[in-house]
């Protein structure tokens, strides 16, 4: 906590009055061009990854960048989702997973090599059905995954979760809508902590590739 108190002097006495004018054009309204959802693991910080500062990102997190589908649960996402897209009218949706995400290793068979793999999920029944929107990514797996190279398969099925994530995302009824007009496009991403790269999906070659790749990608689909 003394951390936090710290922090938050340094903002209130250095970080505030430098960006005051932007505070002040915030103050009254928001214009976020993209809903970012992500995992709520600490290790994951979207507005440092992405050097994004207030006001530039919509955000909604929870545990394994979960999109529960239309109608199965009416909760914090799907109502997150709805005012994203219907009020601030966001242009785009990033679903961001990422690397050893403790909500996918949860949904894995224990790690016979690691000594340290106690499975907690058992004694948290909210967390237990929560972690069950995450059973159609094994669908997503890519043709051939191993699934004896037990950290391969935690990785592949990180990925996995987030087209079937996305695959939930379009279920809404607004999101589907504005997908159709063109007003709005959805991302699949997977950041790496350890190396602090992003991969996106393509979901025309269904796979993950360098976000900078993918963007090449597409400057020269726009192109054509
Ligand atoms: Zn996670």
């Amino acid at each position: 906590m003394q951390r936090l108190l710290e922090g938050y002097a340094r903002f209130r006495r250095d970080v505030f009055p430098q960006h005051r004018d932007r505070f002040r054009l915030l103050a009254e309204r928001q214009q976020p061009d993209v809903l970012f959802i992500t995992c709520a693991d600490s290790r994951v910080v979207p507005d440092l990854i992405l050097q994004t500062e207030p006001g530039d990102m919509f955000l909604c997190r929870a545990v394994g960048n979960i999109v529960p589908p239309h109608g199965s649960m009416p909760g914090g996402i799907s109502s997150t989702i709805e005012y994203a897209v219907e009020v601030l009218h966001v242009r785009h949706i990033i679903v961001c997973g990422h690397s050893d995400c403790g909500a996918i290793k949860a949904v894995l068979p224990p790690d016979p090599a690691d000594p340290r793999d106690h499975r907690q999920v058992p004694r948290l029944p909210l967390t237990t059905k929560w972690l069950g929107y995450i059973e159609p990514a094994w669908k997503y797996l890519p043709p051939g995954t191993s699934h004896d190279d037990h950290r391969a398969l935690h990785t592949a099925l990180i990925r996995a979760n987030v087209i079937a994530q996305l695959e939930n995302l379009k279920t809404h009824p607004e999101v589907a809508r504005a997908v159709a007009h063109d007003a709005l496009q959805v991302h699949g991403w997977y950041y790496d902590i350890l190396t602090g790269a992003v991969d996106a999906y393509d979901s025309g070659q269904r796979s993950f590739v360098a976000l900078e790749e993918w963007a090449e990608r597409q400057g020269a689909g726009s192109r054509k």
